[in-house]
């Protein structure tokens, strides 16, 4: 379905100046910094409302020196979040990029907040793996639905076109000049609509099972936890155009999916003292690592099972996340208030979830770090009344993708921008490096959202340039 068309001969039922393929987080605001910039913009989205993954996520978004960490007495800044996407990732990521969007996506939520009424506060009660500071913003509820909801309430009032039930199934180019879009409408009927540039806002490949089993084998089985309209198709045009592309095998997993009740449970539960067990009530890792790694861990154990296990306190954190009180809602957090009690529900064996709750009691009254790694020095004990979820190891979005330059042109093989071609959030190489491990919580929104600005902002300036020559 994605295919590289000719141009030649082609009649373009219209033409826009910027089109945006893709109404997630990272198209939305593409097309309101395009837009903001004088161009004509149309986003088109494959789905009848847009939501993306962006919708299924928790909607928190990493920024470094905002005024909300200001108020909140967080020092930060863009380098030291640089420097944590670096450590994350071990020096893989391009260093300048990492610069890049640590510098913009800062001021880019202090724009959404202003301009377009997003009212951002920050996560500062914990702390996520690898972050050096309390960066994670996000809306009231926490919730990534509110997130899209939001940018594209943003874009209706700016009146820019969202074109929906539009599924973009072919570019047409000269060369690699991008001169329009096919669109496939859900009668089938076909479209052709030219542009002046194209923003590829169509996230990665994590719903194209081909393509994850090709990049991401050892989560192949995986659950796949996002947008399964996500097929690669930013991916498999930038091969065909020759585009460079980078960290294929780029990831985001997550450890902690409730199961069967298919809820992310937050990583709160973990690095505020919570850990796992397997179905024997063993633990297996060192879970503060972080989730992304997580999730392949877990599913190496029995059924690809393990069990979240924190304490009431660590549950009163995670009810600021919609996900979390929806799980409770369903049943998926059991509650005992002994141990014996949680492993009854949990039917796993008594004494072995006995015997690793004491042991953990104990590292906690030392300080001390046990046979993985984890150091447990600072952690609160966990107390009755205990909570245990059920969970699994999910694959969420992958974070390889087309390399990009400063104003998020797609580039070829030999570094040479491919033209009037952009990209931005998961159909862009992110900052996460080839491993699940590389991944700093917080990553798929920070390019959605920053290279997202860069993109629109470009894009309209290359367009307004060209009609002004
Ligand atoms: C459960 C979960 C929780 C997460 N939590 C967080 C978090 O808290 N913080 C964070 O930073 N990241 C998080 N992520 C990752 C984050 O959701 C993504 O990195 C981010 O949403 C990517 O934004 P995007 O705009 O690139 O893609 P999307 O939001 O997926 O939008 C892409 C859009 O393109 C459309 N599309 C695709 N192909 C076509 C086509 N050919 N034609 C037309 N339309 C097309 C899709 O329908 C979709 O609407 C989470 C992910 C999941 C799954």
């Amino acid at each position: 379905m994605s295919r590289i068309l000719p141009a030649d001969g082609i009649e373009f039922e219209f033409t826009v100046p910027v089109v945006v393929i893709g109404g997630g987080a990272a198209g939305m605001v593409a097309a309101l910094a395009a837009h903001e910039r004088g161009a004509g913009v149309l986003v088109l989205e494959r789905d009848a409302l847009p939501q993306g993954s962006t919708a299924l996520s928790a909607g928190l978004i990493p920024a470094p020196g905002t005024r909300w960490q200001r108020d909140a007495g967080i020092e930060d800044s863009p380098e030291r979040f640089a420097a944590d996407i670096i450590a994350k990732a071990k020096g893989e990521p391009d260093p300048l990029e990492v610069a890049r969007v640590a510098q913009v996506v800062g001021p880019a939520l202090e724009w959404l907040a202003d301009r377009y009424g997003l009212p951002f506060s920050v996560v500062d009660n914990f702390s996520y793996p690898g972050h050096s500071a309390r960066r994670m913003h996000g809306l009231p509820s926490r919730s990534g639905a509110e997130l899209i909801d939001r940018l594209r309430g943003a874009v209706e009032t700016a009146g820019i076109d969202v074109l929906c039930e539009a599924h973009v199934t072919a570019l047409h180019a000269d060369g690699a000049q991008i001169r329009g879009v096919e669109i496939t409408r859900p009668d089938s009927s076909v479209e052709r609509v030219g542009c002046g540039a194209l923003i590829l806002a169509c996230n990665g490949y994590g719903g194209n099972r081909a393509l994850v089993e090709r990049h991401v084998p050892e989560l192949a089985d995986a659950l796949y936890f996002g947008h399964t309209g996500n097929q690669g198709d930013a991916l498999l045009w930038g091969e065909a155009l020759g585009a460079a592309t980078r960290h294929l095998s780029g990831h985001q997993g997550h450890g902690s999916v409730a199961h069967p009740a298919g809820i992310l449970v937050t990583w709160a539960t973990i690095t505020e003292g919570g850990v796992q067990v397997n179905a024997e009530g063993r633990r297996f890792s060192n879970e503060a690592q972080g989730y992304s790694e997580q999730a392949a861990v877990v599913l190496r154990q029995p059924d690809g099972i393990a069990w979240t296990v924190f304490d009431e306190r660590i549950a009163a954190i995670a009810r600021q996340f919609e996900d979390f009180r929806q799980a409770e809602a369903m049943g998926a957090v059991l509650s005992a208030g002994t141990p014996a009690e949680l492993a009854r529900l949990m039917k796993i064996d008594a004494n072995a979830l006995a015997a690793t709750l004491a042991d953990i009691d104990r590292l906690k009254a030392e300080g001390g770090t046990d046979g993985f790694g984890r150091d447990f020095a600072g952690s609160a004990p966990l107390v009755p009344p205990y909570r245990a979820v059920r969970v699994t190891g999910a694959l969420f979005h992958t974070q390889g993708g087309l390399v990009v330059d400063d104003e998020a042109r797609v580039l070829d093989g030999q570094g040479t921008p491919l033209s009037n071609l952009y990209a931005a959030g998961g159909a862009a190489c992110g900052v996460s490096g080839s491993k699940a491990s590389g991944y700093l919580s917080g990553n798929g929104l920070l390019t959605a959202v920053a290279l997202g600005r860069i993109a629109g902002m470009a894009a309209a300036s290359a367009v307004s340039e060209e009609t002004s020559q």
